[in-house]
């Protein structure tokens, strides 16, 4: 697929918590983190723009189980475990978008109280391929926003993977989001030519 300067890959949530080892871990963690490594490399020697969201909580947010939430401690801003993974290399020139950083409310998209659509608006950015953890969670929700502001959104189908509290949640949250709007994609068709 040809890319450009309006075409933004978001690498949703790629941290120490969300992949194996993790206190929030998915099962094809690692190997989300070196196939976003792949596609962000490429991406950028493309002209293409690169965002890597962090979820970033303060001890006492209100998504963990301690304070009343659904989640282990996670991400705690400032912690290893809210570290990227260390495979995940981001070009230079990557933005870094921190949500959750309010006690309230799960953020799990990367547009939830963060600047990431105006540095699209900025940037006239049409398009965006949407990878990373968890395909359910933040990944959904990020595909969606993206969605209902109006880009043309890809879901980057071989470089997601899901928390999967019951065995088929990641089909069905594909199947959501190809049925909102949004177009599958695989690595390699991204970035071959
Ligand atoms: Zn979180």
């Amino acid at each position: 697929m040809n890319i450009g300067s309006n075409d933004a890959l978001i690498v949703v949530d790629v941290q120490n918590d969300f992949c194996p080892g993790g206190t929030a871990a998915v099962e094809d963690g690692d190997a989300v983190a070196r196939k976003m490594s792949d596609v962000a490399l490429n991406f950028r020697s493309r002209d293409g723009r690169v965002f890597a969201t962090q979820d970033w909580h303060p001890t006492d947010h209100r998504s963990f189980a301690d304070n009343g939430g659904i989640w282990p401690t996670h991400c705690v801003r400032g912690s290893q475990g809210a570290e990227f993974h260390k495979d995940l290399k981001l070009p230079i020139g990557s933005s870094i978008v921190r949500k959750g950083e309010d006690v309230e409310g799960d953020a799990y998209s990367g547009f939830d109280g963060t600047s990431l659509e105006s540095h699209l608006e900025r940037l006239s950015v049409r398009r965006v391929f949407v990878g990373g953890l968890s395909t359910e969670y933040a990944v959904q929700h990020t595909v969606y926003d993206a969605l209902q502001k109006g880009y043309s959104a890809f879901v980057i189908t071989d470089a997601i993977s899901a928390v999967n509290a019951n065995p088929d949640d990641d089909q069905r949250a594909l199947d959501s989001m190809l049925a909102s709007g949004a177009k599958p994609i695989t690595t390699d068709e991204l970035i071959g030519q």
